[in-house]
């Protein structure tokens, strides 16, 4: 059945999920009637969090909005996004290091299967966030607690 509903998919590895990301989300919201958090697992990324963890982790934050909802897949994002019945993808861009991956990735989403990709610069005092900082933090033991977003009231 086709549907007229815009459905997101925002697919990442949130490895762990960051105020970075949660800034997306909040920001396409209002564009959007669903947002699909797409956990994309790879076994050959060393993971810090299992995808049952991302997942539930990712859920309680949003368990008070059901346009939100939280999915793990193991296959290509298009095919997941296809399955899902999403209709557009959500990237974030940092900065001009992630424009070429980004670029690319979107382009062979659409070949493959025609679905776009909208891409949400980050704010500004965003930029220097990333999962993979944040873990190595963890690793030695610092508090990450404002890197990581809270369940709004
Ligand atoms: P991936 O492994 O697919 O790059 P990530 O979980 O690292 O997954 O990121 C998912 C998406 O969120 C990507 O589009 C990435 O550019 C974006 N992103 C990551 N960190 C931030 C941030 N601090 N602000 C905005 N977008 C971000």
């Amino acid at each position: 059945m086709k549907t007229n509903k815009k459905i997101a998919l925002f697919p990442g590895s949130f490895d762990p999920f960051t105020v970075g990301h949660a800034s997306i989300i909040e920001r396409a919201l209002p564009m959007f009637d669903e947002i699909i958090i797409g956990i994309g697992v790879n076994d050959q990324k060393q993971a810090l969090f299992s995808p049952e963890e991302r997942v539930r982790a990712i859920s309680d934050l949003y368990s008070d909005e059901p346009r939100i909802t939280v999915q793990s897949y193991s296959d290509l994002t298009i095919d997941f996004a296809r399955r899902c019945g999403a209709n557009i993808i959500v990237r974030g861009l940092r900065s001009v290091k992630d424009f070429e991956y980004e670029r690319d990735v979107a382009s062979m989403n659409h070949k493959l299967g025609g679905i776009d990709t909208i891409i949400l610069f980050c704010e500004e005092q965003y930029a220097y966030i990333s999962s993979s900082v944040v873990r190595e933090l963890i690793k030695y033991g610092k508090d990450v607690s404002e890197f990581l977003p809270k369940k709004k009231k």
